[in-house]
């Protein structure tokens, strides 16, 4: 009877989270807070496209639609690398109010103008909020680090696309004056 010797280091299953050099159980929370923001900014864009009105109607809607397919897809990743630590992705809709960093501003004003500012602001704050953890996570979990990496370029990229279609209209308006 033979035996098979198997190195050490298969017998050892490696943890995900001695990777990480940073509190893990913080690291969780910090992106359950995340995770709450892109819930609340993929419903405000989705029913800001659903009940938006003014000039640029259709290009607004258009884009909207679209930044609200890319924040989910922004909670999809953020939720997968919560279960990969170990953790609980928010299981409830209440908990978005409480964990938010960057709030819900319902379009109760409909007008295309309010409800680019509304969701430029809400850009700027995702903006603000994802260089601080970009900054928390660069040495402590640099598998973090590149996925809020990918979502902070496309944040900026939402940012300057409602500017632009903010600026639009109001070139169009200036020329009839
Ligand atoms: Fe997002
Ligand atoms: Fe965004
Ligand atoms: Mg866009």
């Amino acid at each position: 009877m033979g035996f098979i010797l198997m190195p050490e280091w298969l017998n050892k299953v490696i943890d995900i989270r001695e990777i990480v050099k940073m509190d893990v159980d913080e690291l969780i929370t910090l992106l359950n807070k995340e995770l709450s923001d892109e819930w609340l900014a993929y419903y405000q864009y989705w029913i800001g496209a659903k009940v938006v009105k003014g000039p640029m109607k259709d290009a607004v809607i258009a884009e909207l639609t679209l930044h609200a397919t890319e924040e989910l897809g922004h909670a999809e990743l953020i939720s997968t690398r919560i279960i990969q630590l170990g953790g609980t992705p928010v299981l409830s809709p209440e908990e978005w109010l409480k964990l938010t960093n960057c709030g819900y501003d319902a379009p109760v004003d409909q007008y295309v103008e309010e409800i680019l500012n509304q969701n430029i602001k809400g850009e700027q704050c995702a903006i603000k909020v994802y260089s601080e953890l970009l900054e928390i996570t660069r040495v402590g979990d640099p598998v973090t680090y590149n996925i809020i990496l990918q979502i902070l370029s496309q944040e900026v990229e939402h940012e300057e696309d409602l500017t632009a279609l903010k600026e639009d209209p109001e070139l169009m308006l200036e020329r009839r004056r």
